[in-house]
């Protein structure tokens, strides 16, 4: 026989790590039309009873993680939840057990095995406003016993993070001097198959009949000559992040034309090769200041940044490259639409480069700085620099913004977030860059 409904069930909040004892009880007390919600553990059971208190909480003691004591004391220092009664249930029956408990907030005590006949009227005189209490030297004394408790708890966490932490730096440490190791290695060879090919195109060119139809010798060796350069272009982005990474990247420092520098990555990248339908543009860029930087590193931060923009602006869509000068004073009011990252100490150019694509989750536009980071799954990955939603090695942006941060400049973004139907909210980014960057001289 079922049942019979109940409006207002009185709710239970029952966390324990057991599930054969959370089923126990949610059939139990289920029969007598209590309404259970289980958690497994005691960060579940705070999440759950914050979102929505119960009327009650059953409270396992001797769980991993926060224990059910300290479940406890935490849910008495939140609002709404200092009032609610919470039983220890426990089969903890060690002297002093049950002192503790209610020396860190629990109302009551029910010893587990349950009893399956009393259990529910056990709950009923709790809800009902039961209060088992200690006697004022019994809190000082168990009150001192358990904070002792909570302080070595507190130690040997602190100790178990340090040595995770310590063995988690080791580990990182070995994968990056593998990826720094592997990449010197596959650079060698990979440059004599570059020069090969190369060798071996010119010199099919030079001969009187080239065989240059799809398929012949000619366009054979430049397809090995094109993806052994993308593969080359790959190494060099590993290299260059363990140059980032070791603070040891250099740059030049010679007068840098911002708008010949963007050009001539753009015209490197050109979209018009996968047939790219974009408005690319440029606004206020040609009487912007030289920066003293490093020809060569800034051309490759830009190519990173504008390949992205092509990459993430569905066809027909727009991307504007504006420059202007921000002085530190006076302050520059008429242009400063992001107060908190662009006071400078010193006169700078910003670039802004602004496209109308796919957007960014604002939980997403600081990871995207982080080495190999890529927002979208990578089982549907397929590498592209310039085809819609192409992808690549999650090296780009470190890059660029460690090229930045070698010349004292800064770099962040603005977007509205991603958007998965076919209305783009576009990204931003600024580049902010000293006109005068002194922080690293010359070298290569
Ligand atoms: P990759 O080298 O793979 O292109 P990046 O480090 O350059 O990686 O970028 C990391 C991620 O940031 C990209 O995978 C993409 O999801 C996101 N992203 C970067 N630029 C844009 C942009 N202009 N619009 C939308 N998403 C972007």
């Amino acid at each position: 026989m079922s049942k019979p409904a109940v409006e207002n069930p009185t709710r239970i909040l029952y966390i324990d790590d057991d599930p054969v004892n959370r089923t126990l009880v949610n059939r139990l007390l289920s029969n007598y039309n209590f309404k259970v919600t289980e958690a497994e553990t005691g960060m579940e059971g705070l999440q759950i009873a914050q979102k929505n208190p119960p009327d009650l909480i059953l409270m396992d003691i001797n769980m991993p993680g926060l224990d059910g004591n300290e479940t406890t004391t935490r849910m008495r220092g939140i609002g709404g939840l200092q009032d609610i009664p919470i039983v220890a249930v426990t089969a903890y029956t060690t002297k002093g057990s049950k002192e503790l408990a209610l020396a860190a907030g629990c109302n009551g005590y029910i010893a587990k095995p349950i009893d399956i006949d009393e259990f529910p009227h056990q709950v009923i005189a709790y809800l009902e406003g039961r209060q088992d209490n200690l006697t004022a030297d019994e809190k000082q004394h168990y009150l001192g016993r358990y904070s002792q408790r909570l302080v070595e708890r507190l130690e040997t966490k602190i100790l178990e993070l340090e040595d995770a932490n310590a063995r988690l730096q080791k580990i990182d440490k070995v994968k990056s001097d593998f990826i720094t190791v592997a990449a010197h290695e596959l650079r060698t060879p990979i440059t004599l198959v570059y020069g090969y090919a190369k060798l071996l195109q010119t010199t099919i060119e030079g001969t009187e009949n080239p065989d240059t139809t799809n398929g012949g010798v000619y366009d054979l060796a430049g397809r090995i000559y094109h993806s052994v350069h993308r593969l080359s272009e790959v190494v060099n982005d590993i290299l260059n992040i363990s140059l980032i990474e070791a603070n040891e990247m250099r740059i030049e420092q010679t007068p840098v034309d911002l708008k010949a520098v963007i050009s001539a990555a753009l015209q490197d990248i050109d979209p018009s090769k996968n047939d790219r339908q974009l408005d690319i543009s440029f606004e206020d860029m040609d009487d912007l200041p030289p920066v003293t930087g490093d020809v060569r590193r800034l051309q490759q931060m830009f190519w990173n940044i504008l390949s992205n923009a092509i990459k993430f602006t569905p066809d027909g869509g727009s991307i504007l490259i504006k420059g202007w000068v921000v002085s530190p004073d006076p302050p520059d009011t008429e242009k400063t639409f992001n107060p908190s990252t662009q006071e400078t100490q010193q006169s700078s150019v910003v670039v802004m480069i602004k496209d109308s694509g796919i957007g960014i989750d604002a939980s997403e536009q600081k990871n995207i700085f982080d080495r190999f980071y890529i927002v979208d799954d990578t089982t549907y990955h397929s590498s592209s620099k310039t085809a819609y939603r192409g992808g690549g090695m999650g090296l780009g942006l470190p890059i660029a913004k460690g090229i930045i941060e070698a010349h004292d400049g800064r770099i962040w973004v603005e977007s509205a977030g991603r958007n998965s139907k076919d209305n783009n909210p576009g990204s931003t980014f600024y580049i902010l860059l000293p006109l005068d960057s002194t922080k690293n001289q010359s070298g290569t």
